[in-house]
């Protein structure tokens, strides 16, 4: 039974948030998206406890699918930054509001990253290249991302502007266009960077909500640094370059560890939880 805890409260709050908005917003799919997110997750979690190696994968997958499928090509809602951006200026609180609002701006104080190694549907395509350890010195190009975050922001505030006739369309035809690029942006950079996560790491605009945020985050790889001999094999399987074998939470790259718990798995003396 306290094997199955976890996964209990996490369904337990899923299901709260369902209910909560189903009756609020007196629509159905609201119980329909967070109990199905919920049951993933919490389903991924039982897996894990019981030692599945693919438990993450399947929960991205699983998620992450019906994110990009479900919600960005059947009920066509832009689910990237445009999207929140869109909905935020229209005072519409729906779905890719709501999803940024859970997972990428208040969620990262509870789960910091959790969303970029369980649900992000790039991530779930780049996962599945060759380079799962990051085969070369990490770049100096983090800058990047406020560029593309600016550009998003000014995009969408550009066609307010222009006062652009059918924007909703014009917003769906930008999630598939935009959903092509990061994944031909970032395959194109793991394979020449021979990093899976290079997209993650440099470019991606909604870094930018996640990586102040989830310094606070509640969730974090905890290390006893009496227990730890330095073996660095921590080190050697973290996909995000995380100095995870520091407790502090000013380890190196701390904001970007994506709680896939590749660490946990491989330290010899049980000094990672
Ligand atoms: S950093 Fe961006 S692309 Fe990478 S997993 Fe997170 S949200 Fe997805
Ligand atoms: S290997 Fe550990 S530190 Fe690195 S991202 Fe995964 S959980 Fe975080
Ligand atoms: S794997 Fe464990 S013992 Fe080795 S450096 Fe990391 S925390 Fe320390």
């Amino acid at each position: 039974m306290k094997k199955y805890l976890p996964a209990l409260i996490l369904f337990a709050v899923f299901e709260t948030l369902a209910v909560f908005l189903w009756l609020a917003k007196g629509n159905l799919f609201y119980l329909f998206n967070f109990t199905y997110i919920g049951a993933c997750l919490a389903s991924g979690l039982t897996l894990f406890a019981y030692g599945n190696k693919s438990a993450r994968r399947l929960v991205q997958l699983a998620v992450g699918s019906y994110m990009l499928i479900y919600l960005g090509l059947i009920c066509r809602e832009n689910m990237q930054i445009e999207g929140f951006w869109y909905y935020l200026f229209l005072g519409t609180f729906e779905a890719a509001f709501i999803h940024y609002a859970a997972a990428k701006i208040f969620g990262p104080l509870i789960f910091g990253r959790g969303f970029c190694g369980y649900a992000c549907w790039t991530a779930m395509v780049l996962d599945f290249l060759p380079y799962k350890k990051p085969q070369a010195q990490r770049k100096n190009w983090g800058f990047i991302r406020y560029f593309t975050f600016i550009m998003a922001f000014a995009l969408v505030c550009g066609l307010f502007i222009a006062q652009t006739i059918d924007i909703e369309k014009i917003m769906f035809w930008l999630f598939i266009t935009g959903n092509f690029l990061y994944y031909a942006v970032g395959i194109w950079l793991a394979v020449r960077l021979k990093d899976n996560r290079a997209f993650c790491k440099y470019i991606c605009p909604v870094t930018v909500f996640l990586k102040p945020l989830s310094y606070f985050s509640v969730l974090r790889v905890h290390c006893d640094e009496k227990m730890c001999v330095n073996c660095g094999k921590c080190l050697e399987v973290c996909p995000m370059d995380v100095e995870v074998n520091r407790e502090t939470r000013k380890r190196k790259n701390g904001t970007e560890c994506i709680l896939c718990y590749n660490c946990v798995k491989v330290c010899p003396k049980n000094a990672l939880s």
